[in-house]
């Protein structure tokens, strides 16, 4: 009797156990395939390492933006010809996903044109814009939307502007729309292509489908020469704008004076500017809560003048800012990452493989 009962109980196991089995499987089924994000801002500190970040930290106004991003990654910067990269060959492996030489915009290593991922998301009608404090034709803004072989063509990356692959350019470098060696007036170029223009009164024209503010001949102000909080507005104007006209945009927004801050070795200069970027990436994560749709990736192209923070003995409370070159480092940047798909962003990769999760979310694999 006692057998029967036991063989039965043990029947009834069994079979509870395979349904909990058959039931639960889904959770066996592998990972979830991540959601597309319909908008991505993508933040960069020009040589913001962890010691950049660590060191202005404790300077902060409101909220560490960087506390409030879900999953963190580490980038290897190496270019393709050098072990420490430049921000020409550290942007461009953003745009492209390859590595290639320093200096080099939008070019392989053989310096060769190749698609961008602005050109990519203008196939599948994206809005695209760049947003900067430095001149709209700097290295990094460039890689963007340029091809020329070297990085110090500016006069040649502000003619880019007309191949309309950037609806939107906001910094400064006036200077290479005007006033150029080829007496070309590339304003009213780009003009007649549609863009609406300003130099000095951005904050007064909230509404274009295509814009080019040039605010200062080359580089923005310094914050630390008042520059106040333009990169904030900027920003705040150009996502409003891409959103209005486009829906889904991709937006990349520089922090470009932490790098020079870095080559200067001023630790104050580097940190006013950090201080000021982390109030515009706390704006932009406000808004990526509300919207929802948002991926936000905030990282580095590298990290500038090996900087370490020292024991400061006579201000315990205090780091002593130790600078080891004016150069660049070939440390790994932090990757931080919000918003749908950003779960693709954790682990430690090259920084190749930015590009390809970012292609690979939007599905844009068939035109890589
Ligand atoms: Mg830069
Ligand atoms: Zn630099």
């Amino acid at each position: 009797m006692f057998s029967v009962f036991c063989k039965m109980k043990m029947r009834t196991l069994s079979i509870l156990l395979f349904s909990l089995l058959v039931l639960a499987e889904p959770t066996f089924a592998g990972p979830k395939k991540p959601k597309k994000p319909k908008k991505i801002v993508f933040l960069i500190g020009d040589g913001m390492g962890l010691t950049q970040i660590t060191g202005a930290m404790a300077d902060f106004t409101g909220r560490n933006s960087f506390e409030r991003f879900t999953y963190i990654g580490l980038s290897k910067t190496a270019s393709a010809d050098n072990y420490i990269t430049d921000s020409g060959a550290g942007a461009t492996v953003f745009s492209i996903g390859k590595k290639t030489y320093n200096g080099a915009i939008g070019v392989d290593s053989a310096g060769k044109e190749k698609e961008g991922l602005f050109e990519k998301l203008k196939t599948a009608a994206w809005g695209t814009g760049v947003v900067v404090t430095s001149s709209v034709t700097h290295a990094t803004p460039a890689a963007f939307y340029a091809h020329v072989t070297s990085r110090k063509s500016e006069d040649e990356i502000a003619e880019s502007l007309i191949l309309n692959n950037c609806d939107l350019a906001i910094g400064g470098g006036k200077k290479f729309f005007l006033g150029r060696k080829d007496k070309r007036n590339l304003f009213e170029e780009l003009n007649e292509k549609g863009f609406t223009i300003a130099t000095d009164t951005f904050l007064k024209i909230f509404d274009a489908k295509k814009i080019i503010y040039t605010l200062a001949e080359n580089g923005m102000k310094t914050m630390q020469e008042g520059r106040g909080d333009y990169l904030m507005q900027a920003t705040k104007l150009a996502q409003k704008n891409l959103e209005k006209h486009y829906g889904n945009y991709f937006l990349m927004v520089e922090a470009s004076q932490i790098d020079w801050g870095g080559h200067d070795n001023n630790f104050e200069y580097m940190k006013a500017e950090l201080i000021d970027f982390n109030q515009v990436i706390n704006a932009v994560l406000d808004e990526a809560i509300k919207d929802g749709n948002t991926l936000v990736i905030v990282t580095a192209d590298h990290e500038t003048g090996g900087l370490s923070l020292l024991e400061n003995k006579e201000n315990k409370h205090l780091f002593k800012a130790n600078y080891a070159s004016s150069g660049h480092s070939g440390v790994m940047v932090p990757v931080f990452a919000y918003g749908p798909g950003a779960e693709q962003f954790a682990g430690v990769y090259e920084n190749t493989e930015i590009y390809y999760k970012i292609v690979t979310l939007l599905k844009l694999n068939g035109k890589l």
